[in-house]
Parts: C-alpha cells; sequence; structure tokens
C-alpha cells in the first residue's frame, strides 16, 4: 500500500485536485491518501507556503498530487512567503529536478487547437524541462546603475553535473519512444548554453541508438508551431521549457488538458505530479476549470511513482472516451462544469 499525500493549494487547485482525487478512488486501488496544506491555503492557515508539517508529509509520502498555488491578494507579501515558493521549495526539498510533460493531441479536440487540424493531429511529443537551475536559483536583485538608473539581474547558470543528470532523463525517454532527441538552448549568445550543448554531446555517447539534434530556442518555438509532428523528446533548461511547454499546450487545445511529473530519477522514488497549469485566479470558485490535466497527472503518477502501468492506461483512455462523448469544458469550447468532466470520465471509466 502507498501512500498519496494530496496537495490541492489555491485557486482551482482544490476543484480539480477533488475530480483526480474521485477517479483515483474509483479505481478501488490499496492506496492511502493525506491531504496538506500548501501555498496561500497554507499561508492562510499556518503562516507559511509551505510549512513543516507540509514538508514531513511530502518525505514520508510515496508520491504527491499537487493541485496549483498562487494567489493574487498574495502579491504584497515578501518573496519568502509568496505562495509560488511552496512549490519551488518542495523541489528543491525533494530533489526533483527533471520535469516531463508529455503533450499528444487528443483525438476530438483538434477543433481547440491553435493549429490547423492536420498539423495539429501529429503531436506526440515530451519535453524534458530541468528544474533546478537557471535563472530560477541564479543569484538575483535589485539595485542602481552608476547613473542611479534602477536595475536588477538574475544570473543564468549551470554545472555540468545537473546538465547531464537531465540530458540522461531525456535520452532514456527517447530511447523508449521515437528515439529522437531534440536539446534546446540558445547556444549562440548564452555561455551557460555552450556548456548545456558539450555536456549534451558528451551524455550522447551512451545513447548511440537516439538521434540527437540542437535546436536554439527561437527556432524551437516556430517549429513547434510549424511542423510538431518532428518532436518526440526535447530537453531543455528550466525557463525555456517553462515556456515552450506552455506553447506546445495551445498546440494540443488547452492549457487544461495537460499533466506533469517532477522525478527526482528517472523511475523516481518520490515523484510530484501535477498540471502544467497555475491556480488560474481569473475562473477559480466558478466550476469552469477544466479537471483533465489534474486527472491526467494522477495517471502519471500510478506509471512513474507506483509503477501501474494498466491503472494509468485506463484514465488516459476514459480521458479519451469522455471527450469523445462530447464532454468539453468552457476552455475547449463546451459548457461542461468541473464537476460534469469529471462525471463524463468516471463514466468512462465503469
Ligand atoms: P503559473 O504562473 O502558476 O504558471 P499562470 O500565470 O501561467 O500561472 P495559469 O493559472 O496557468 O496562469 O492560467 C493561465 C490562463 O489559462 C488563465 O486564463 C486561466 O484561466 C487558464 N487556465 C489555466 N488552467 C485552466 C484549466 N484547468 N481550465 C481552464 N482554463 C485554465
Ligand atoms: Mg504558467
Amino acid at each position: 500500500m502507498a501512500l498519496i499525500a494530496i496537495l490541492a493549494g489555491d485557486g482551482i487547485g482544490p476543484e480539480v485536485t477533488t475530480q483526480a482525487r474521485r477517479v483515483l478512488d474509483a479505481l478501488g486501488l490499496d492506496h492511502q491518501f493525506e491531504d496538506g496544506l500548501v501555498g496561500g491555503a497554507a499561508y492562510r492557515a499556518l503562516g507559511h507556503p509551505l510549512p513543516p508539517q507540509t514538508l514531513e508529509l511530502a518525505h514520508r509520502a510515496d508520491a504527491i498530487l499537487f493541485g496549483a498555488v498562487g494567489d493574487p491578494e498574495m502579491d504584497g507579501l515578501e518573496r519568502t512567503l509568496r505562495p509560488e515558493q511552496a512549490i519551488l521549495g518542495l523541489r528543491k526539498a525533494l530533489g526533483l529536478f527533471a520535469n516531463l510533460r508529455p503533450a499528444t493531441m487528443f483525438p476530438g479536440l483538434e477543433d481547440a487547437s491553435a493549429l490547423r487540424p492536420e498539423v495539429a493531429r501529429s503531436i506526440d511529443m515530451v519535453i524534458v524541462r530541468e528544474l533546478t537551475g537557471d535563472v530560477y536559483f541564479g543569484d538575483k536583485g535589485r539595485g542602481h546603475t552608476k547613473m542611479g538608473l534602477r536595475e536588477g539581474h538574475d544570473m543564468m547558470r549551470y554545472d555540468e553535473a545537473e546538465v547531464a543528470r537531465i540530458a540522461r532523463v531525456g535520452f532514456e525517454m527517447a530511447k523508449r519512444r521515437k528515439k529522437i532527441l531534440t536539446s534546446v538552448d540558445k547556444a549562440n549568445v548564452l555561455e551557460t548554453s555552450q556548456l548545456w550543448r558539450e555536456i549534451v554531446n558528451e551524455v550522447a555517447l551512451d545513447y548511440p541508438e537516439v538521434k540527437l539534434t540542437h535546436m536554439y530556442v527561437d527556432n524551437a518555438a516556430m517549429q513547434l508551431v510549424r511542423n510538431p509532428g518532428a518532436f518526440d523528446v526535447v530537453v531543455t533548461g528550466n525557463l525555456f521549457g517553462d515556456i515552450l511547454s506552455d506553447q506546445a499546450s495551445m498546440c494540443v487545445g488547452s492549457i487544461g488538458m495537460l499533466p506533469s511529473a517532477s522525478l527526482n530519477e528517472w523511475t523516481g522514488t518520490c515523484g510530484l505530479y501535477e498540471p502544467i497549469h497555475g491556480s488560474a485566479p481569473d475562473i477559480a470558485g466558478q466550476g469552469k476549470a477544466n479537471p483533465c490535466a489534474a486527472i491526467l497527472s494522477a495517471a502519471m503518477l500510478l506509471r512513474h511513482s507506483l509503477s501501474d502501468e494498466a491503472s494509468a492506461q485506463r484514465i488516459e483512455a476514459a480521458v479519451i472516451a469522455a471527450i469523445g462523448s462530447g464532454a468539453r469544458t468552457p476552455d475547449l469550447g463546451g459548457s461542461h462544469s468541473t464537476t460534469a468532466m469529471g462525471d463524463a470520465v468516471l463514466a468512462a471509466l465503469q
């Protein structure tokens, strides 16, 4: 029996996580669930976005199902107390360095894609995003120039071990798929990217069966719209991965469809699973959020942390069937509520 921690968080986090939990319950698996407070919800109740008891639960759990954090009412707080710090803190504490973001076109959703249907239909890729380095964690600060102008800086930095371990995840993933790996950087202007390229080429020696291509991030952004079917696995840094995966989400229809897994090694001992979207304060509390990304995150949890491929596939098939039956939340051009979308997935699961 495994322990699954549920950290629902803020905004639509609790709404979509509730639906994922219903789906997990319906599978009748012998797992234990424990809820924890995180983000703005935790700050309100306990004065910190990542309180010690939540961190303790995260360490104790076999896997974490995470909703979203972020609360516009807390924008004025000092940086370390803002809700977003909770997810950064969890990634650091659990050593979660690899973020897998599959983007696959769901049959029947072509009309929701930002691309032409025949282009959209070709999308079947995984973005592997580095999570613990880059400008998010380098030295940052504000000051003034000699001329007295206000200045800000965020330092981009990677070391070779950080690049090598994420590159390995990319190659391992590609090896199990279509054996095509695209490494995305900006080596024409960034030193970190030149190091990135060097290390990826070194790791490539261990994977002769994988076809490796390097691509500049600006070109990758263009190719993602022009010919997304050419991508299989994309490996990239924290910042580029953040941007490219939001872009990929619109290519497959909606940000509300895409799950993610954050792992600390290839198979992941304690992984964290969350939709790629945020807390969506603009639609929170209105029952409009698409719960599919959260439900598909639960499928990834079963696959990567609990080695339960059969249950993961059952959930994925149920989401595809629900979409196929016409269930659509507003982001997909329909009028299903969050709960009604959950109902449709549950009905397809039976
Ligand atoms: P973060 O900084 O946490 O990534 P964000 O600022 O990128 O958050 P999101 O919360 O992801 O913003 O929301 C971006 C847009 O997508 C919003 O308009 C939001 O309403 C919409 N959106 C996000 N998730 C969903 C969902 N599950 N269903 C429908 N719409 C969504
Ligand atoms: Mg975002």
